[in-house]
């Protein structure tokens, strides 16, 4: 099969490699759909740490051709969301922590291949309607779905996310799902503002217009929204959801913040209103249950550039320019 190796910085190797076979509790599937994630893009800028030479791409989707000792043949042949991480179940971290955080945890390798051979845990079967190509959207969502799914959401909250990229865009459609009674999008790009209202967003704001603190004075009566979400990953705009949040309201951490960042408040605001900070990072708990909660939304449209194996490099320019929402490989096609 053919593989596109990162070998550091902006250079990949594509090459011919023998075909995975499955050890025991293991499947092999050959890969349909790979997300190209802001990780992959940072790893190759050198702003998330990686070390080469090692396969990318944990955002995938495929079909199951074998399976190992110990998986039930009735696996083959199943569409499958997969994971390049798998979790033990009964260390501290996955008992009492996260199962994305197991300290067992064995790392497949990347999906950009044809092929690829992972703990049977790590591929989840997708619903009969899904597509294999929202299915690779299956990983992403999971770790907005993980967060949200951490807040206690009252009757008829408010709620607001800043940054309409797809972290944004699944944030709000979950924090919909999950009873927020009025969610607002907070957008330059009006493409990624008319998505959100697909999504299921209440009000548009762009904030090239106006501010978001008075739009959500003016929509709670100056109380303030129950809770805010920022899914850029800049510390001023995480300081704009502690401004723009009630009292005892719930700051959520979608947006990855350059390491060593700090954050740009009173902290007298913060103990006075006693708000909440909650970081959200990764999976969590939810990955097999992603697909189906993302089968009901409407995604057309967020697969904006589709890419083959050897364009593996350009699809990561791409998508660190910024072009469209979401970039994948599609290794077989
Ligand atoms: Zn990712
Ligand atoms: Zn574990």
């Amino acid at each position: 099969m053919r593989v596109m190796t990162w070998l550091g910085g902006d250079r990949f190797e594509l090459s011919e490699v023998p075909d995975p076979t499955p050890g025991p509790d293991q499947v092999v599937a050959r890969v349909d759909t790979v997300g190209i994630c802001g990780t992959d893009v940072h790893i190759t800028q050198g702003l998330f740490p990686g070390t080469p030479p090692t396969v990318l791409g944990h955002e995938g989707s495929g079909e199951i051709v074998a399976v190992g000792d110990g998986v039930p043949t009735s696996r083959i042949g199943e569409r499958v969301a997969m994971e390049t991480t798998s979790h033990c179940g009964v260390c501290e971290n996955c008992r009492t922590w996260s199962l994305a955080r197991c300290e067992n945890s064995v790392w497949s390798s990347g999906f950009f291949a044809e092929f690829s051979v992972l703990p049977s845990q790590s591929a989840s079967r997708i619903p009969d309607g899904m597509t294999l190509e929202t299915a690779a959207l299956t990983e992403p969502a999971s770790c907005c779905l993980s967060g949200v799914s951490r807040l206690a959401i009252p009757e008829n909250a408010v709620a607001v996310v800043i940054g309409g990229g797809l972290m944004g865009l699944f944030t709000l459609a979950f924090l919909k799902s999950h009873g927020v009674e009025t969610a607002v999008m907070s957008e330059p790009v009006q493409s990624r503002r008319l998505f959100a209202k697909d999504l299921g967003a209440d009000v548009l704001h762009d904030p090239a217009e106006s501010d978001i603190s008075e739009l959500v004075n003016d929509l709670t009566g100056g109380r303030g929204a129950h809770i805010a979400a920022e899914a850029v990953g800049k510390p001023a705009l995480v300081a704009k959801c502690a401004e723009i949040v009630r009292e005892r309201g719930d700051v959520l951490m979608i947006g990855v913040c350059p390491q060593g960042s700090a954050l740009p408040v009173d902290l007298f605001d913060f103990h006075y209103k006693e708000i909440t900070l909650q970081g959200a990072f990764g999976r969590g708990n939810v990955f097999a249950d992603t697909p189906e909660a993302i089968s009901n939304l409407n995604l057309d449209g967020v697969i904006s550039g589709r890419y083959s194996l050897d364009k593996v490099p350009q699809a990561i320019k791409d998508s660190g320019d910024g072009k469209g929402i979401k970039m994948v490989i599609k290794p077989n096609g």
